[in-house]
């Protein structure tokens, strides 16, 4: 599985890659780190390149070691170990965990990060995949609410029994803070992918736009399409990111929807989200593949401050108006434009 993880994710940067093929008269510099349980890839351009990314990675060590959920020691460890005890964290993770009840509840709880008791059970965490009992999920489902998270300054509290994971924003976050530390550093020209998960910084060396693959959730290790962007983030959620075939012969993905503790199964298999801020991109691409497609457009109808690409299960594609010029189909699917009302 992790196998084809690297592959899907190479895929995805090699089109970015070869769609970048620069003239090579600035510095630039490349890096290639696994952290947070993926493979990222790091390029910037610049006189501070390599200084800049010796710095973005630093960042991205700090990071995970605030937000695994694994990690002993990680502010997420502190939250999930505090039985109902009021702990201190990070700025950084409460930042994350005050935009994950926002999003939450801009979408009726389909992102809801006190998911982690149900996903556990689905053996996400390890990897010893099993598919509980309707009476096990409602056993979990007790300690699902994310509307009983309370922060407060640096101080976090969640009722006794509940965890936390912030896996669906984590990323998301760090790629935004990898461009702020790049911006800081005076580079102005960067792509960086965290697992699948690309933020750009300005545009090519050539002055041209960055080209992003998008996977054909179909065929995962073919791309549907591209996408033209600068300065943003194209993040995606998919249904053959990780999951296991059950016993029963269907396909258990990592997405968990609140409401019945069951892998997302409501029409979309995957969801790609673009915009300025990696951590929004990161939080709407988890909460709207959750959320079904009817309920994913009327979001974007209300918010309308972003794109996005949707893959449904009948193997049609909709985008946003936004997209309509800069993103290009190459996959056999048809093509569908919502426009705003
Ligand atoms: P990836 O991490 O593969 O890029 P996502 O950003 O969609 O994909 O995040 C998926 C992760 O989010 C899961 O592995 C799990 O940790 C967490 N998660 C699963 N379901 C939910 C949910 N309904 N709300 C919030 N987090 C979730
Ligand atoms: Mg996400």
């Amino acid at each position: 599985m992790l196998m084809k993880k690297l592959i899907c994710i190479l895929s995805a940067f090699f089109v970015l890659v070869a769609g970048c093929s620069e003239k090579n008269t600035v510095n630039s510099a490349t890096r290639d780190i696994f952290a947070m349980d993926t493979y990222m890839s790091l390029k910037a351009y610049g006189e501070n390149a390599e200084t800049a990314l010796s710095l973005a990675q630093d960042e991205i060590i700090r990071l995970e070691s605030l937000l695994s959920v694994t990690n002993e020691k990680s502010d997420v460890s502190a939250i999930n170990q505090s039985n109902g005890h009021t702990v201190s964290v990070s700025e950084d993770t409460v930042k994350i965990i005050e935009k994950a009840i926002e999003i939450g509840n801009q979408t009726n709880g389909a992102l809801d990060i006190t998911i982690y008791p149900v996903l556990k059970e689905w053996g996400f965490t390890t990897g010893n995949y099993s598919i509980p009992s309707p009476d096990v999920l409602n056993q979990y489902l007790k300690y699902v609410d994310y509307g009983q998270i309370i922060t407060n300054g640096n101080s976090v509290t969640v009722p006794e029994n509940f965890q936390i994971d912030l896996g669906a924003l984590a990323k998301g976050y760090t790629s935004d803070s990898v461009m702020n530390i790049l911006k800081d550093n005076n580079i102005d020209s960067a792509v960086v992918s965290l697992g699948g998960n690309v933020q750009t910084l300005g545009k090519k060396q050539d002055g041209s736009l960055w080209k992003v693959g998008i996977i054909n959730p179909f065929s995962p290790d073919t791309s549907m399409g591209v996408i033209e962007v600068s300065d943003k983030a194209v993040i995606t959620s998919g249904n053959y990111e990780r999951y296991f075939i059950g016993d029963d012969g269907n396909r258990y993905c990592h997405i968990i929807d609140s409401s019945d503790g069951y892998p997302a199964d409501n029409g979309l298999v995957s969801v790609t989200i673009i915009g300025e801020s990696g951590l929004i991109c990161d939080a709407l691409s988890t909460a709207l593949f959750v959320y079904g497609k009817e309920n994913a457009v009327k979001y974007w109808q209300e918010y309308n401050n972003f794109d996005m690409i949707l893959v449904s299960d009948d193997m049609t594609i909709t985008i946003t108006e936004g997209i309509e010029k800069t993103f290009q189909n190459m996959s056999e699917m048809q093509t569908k434009v919502i426009r705003c009302k």
